[in-house]
């Protein structure tokens, strides 16, 4: 029977494939495809870790005391029935034989097919074996990752190449920002997460991938299983499950389409960004990682507007980034940019990007208060003074290799500027001492607080140029959690006082002669372009995959109509 589940529409256009389910705290566990070649051992590493397993477990049973209570050998039997079980053991191969998946991917597809066949169970004592079952999966998985390093694929190969006919869509409760990094240029066609906001970081990373996405559809993961049909149209936010024949055809139809107006568009890439009246306009991109950097490039930006450099801090277990491998990762930003300009942002570390991996239910539920209102973005920054001082090192040394800007996070008090500015004149005399190169590195501040778009003339005093987060600025605008989805009804970009703040930071940092950006997601989104123009706005910061859609509105636009239509509005309509 087919379903539909609906959510918040991120990324556009229509995906149509076969589920994959992956439990968030598995979303690392790696996903590639096996070369046909390798099946048969593929599936002997996995018999090689059953044995492992086996072996584990049958040490644990012999070294039990003599006085362990008997329910504890009785678990670890079950632990073993399990393991040799038909539906894991056998269910697991078939996933790689059939689907080709290499052995961890095909362990975790199974798991989630065999959780759902638990959790539907009557019997309480059958129902909460699926905890057991989990622990059984655990261990194989550690075995596995023992065997061969983190599992990568094959080097050279291209995953796509071992793929079935069917393409996939990945469908998960919810995925860490860091996480989702690792999709790009992956296996998947599209995607579908429980939780999220349109602004969400997940949902800003999905839509660099630029495959059709959506997120915030609540129950989808718990409603769709392992291997159903789905579309995915991220025009609309609808999630259809195993869709009629007459539904699917039609979507196939709006897939060719979407496919063919990407291709239009793509046409434009080197087209400059003019409007009809002439008025240059700046497109640039926001980019997560140094690999990103050919994407900016593919997509025909004219520089990097917002390098989130926090993606280089997460995940890695207090273990974070020293000054040389932050160097060496800005640096290689710059270098492949080749002379355009590089903004790198100071870590925006905290609210929904954690340091280490965290679900949105940890999140929300267990370790922070309010974490988009605690100590995050420079105030993290201002609070490991030596780490900042580390970080700005790092940039400006970079500036050496081509032009950069540097940009900081989510000011909002006077003694932040004053921080920052001490901070930076600290680094630059550090690196004087040490005779180590440095160019001019224009300053930018971050205007995505209300208190900073209202004092904007004090900012100004400082700051070489300002960027407009509107992502956070309408969060604390409208004290609505840009990650939580039950209150994404209430995200509003087009409330009257976001737009006022937003215009009159433009404004204002206009009549000081200085540059004024945006690079939150309305930079991205066509539907804004036009009153952006309008508002004056001059240089915009989106995802690459956004850069060609924006650019066919700008050229579309005509600032000297449109003035004219603001200044005499009736003469247009009479
Ligand atoms: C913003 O807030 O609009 C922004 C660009 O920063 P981030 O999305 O990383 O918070
Ligand atoms: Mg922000």
């Amino acid at each position: 029977m087919s379903f539909q589940v609906f959510g918040l529409a991120i990324s556009r256009g229509v995906a149509i494939g076969r589920a994959v389910l992956v439990a968030s705290s598995r979303v690392d566990v790696a996903h590639y495809f096996i070369e046909p070649s390798r099946i048969e051992s593929e599936v002997q590493r996995l018999g090689m870790a059953r044995d492992a397993v086996a072996a584990e477990l049958g040490g644990l049973q012999r070294d039990l005391p003599s006085d362990a209570p008997t329910e504890l050998s009785a678990l670890l039997d079950v632990h073993l029935m399990l393991l040799h079980d038909d539906t894991l053991a056998g269910a697991t191969a078939q996933w790689i034989r059939d689907r080709h998946y290499n052995a961890e991917w095909a362990l975790s597809a199974q798991l989630e097919v065999l959780a759902r066949q638990f959790d539907e169970m009557e019997n309480d004592y059958l129902r909460e074996r699926k905890a057991d079952l989990e622990q059984v999966v655990e261990r194989l998985l550690r075995v596995l990752a023992q065997q061969q390093g983190h599992a990568t694929p094959s080097p050279g190969v291209d995953a796509r190449d071992f793929a079935g006919e069917d393409p996939l869509v990945l469908v998960a409760n919810d995925i860490a920002p860091a996480d989702m990094l690792q999709f790009k240029r992956s296996v998947f066609t599209g995607f579908v997460t429980d939780v999220g906001g349109k602004t969400s970081h997940t949902a800003i990373v999905a839509r660099g991938l630029d495959i059709p996405a959506v997120v915030g559809a609540r129950e989808a993961s718990r409603i769709i299983r392992q291997d159903d049909w789905i579309v995915i149209d991220g025009d609309t936010g609808v999630v259809i499950i195993d869709p009629p024949p007459i539904v699917l055809e039609e979507y196939r139809f709006r897939q060719r389409q979407s496919e063919l107006e990407r291709a239009r568009l793509t046409r434009l890439r080197r087209t400059p960004a003019v409007t009809l009246d002439g008025q240059r306009v700046e497109l640039l991109a926001n980019i997560e990682l140094p690999g990103d950097a050919a994407a900016v490039l593919e997509a025909g930006a004219v520089g990097v507007g917002l390098f989130r450099s926090e993606f280089l801090f997460m995940n890695r277990r207090g273990d974070l980034p020293g000054e040389d491998e932050q160097y060496e990762a800005y640096r290689a930003v710059v270098k492949a940019m080749n002379g355009l300009p590089v903004t790198i942002r100071t870590v925006d570390i905290g609210a929904d990007k954690p340091l280490d991996r965290m679900s949105t239910h940890e999140l929300r539920h267990e370790h922070v208060l309010n974490p988009a209102l605690g100590l995050r973005a420079i105030r993290w920054s201002l609070s490991e003074p030596s780490m900042f001082r580390q970080q700005l090192r790092a940039v400006l040394r970079a500036s050496a290799h081509g032009p950069v800007r540097l940009l900081v996070p989510m000011l909002a008090h006077v003694s932040e500027i004053r921080g920052t500015l001490e901070a930076l004149a600290r680094a630059r005399q550090q690196l004087r001492d040490a005779g180590r190169e440095h160019a001019h590195v224009p300053l930018g501040a971050m205007i995505e607080v209300p208190a900073a778009a209202l004092m904007i003339e004090r900012f100004l005093d400082d700051f070489d140029f300002v960027s407009i987060g509107t992502n956070d600025l309408i969060q604390y605008t409208l004290a609505i959690d840009r990650a939580d989805e039950s209150v994404a009804h209430l995200y509003d970009p087009w409330h009257p006082a976001v737009l006022e703040l937003i215009a009159r930071t433009i404004r204002k940092t206009h009549a000081r002669g200085k540059v004024a950006s945006v690079c939150g997601e309305m930079a991205g989104d066509p539907a804004f372009t036009p009153t952006l123009l309008a508002m004056g706005l001059r240089s915009f910061s989106m995802q690459p995959a956004q850069i060609s859609t924006v650019k066919q509105q700008v050229l579309r636009f005509d600032a000297r109509k449109t003035l004219a239509a603001i200044e005499h509005p009736q003469a247009g309509s009479a």
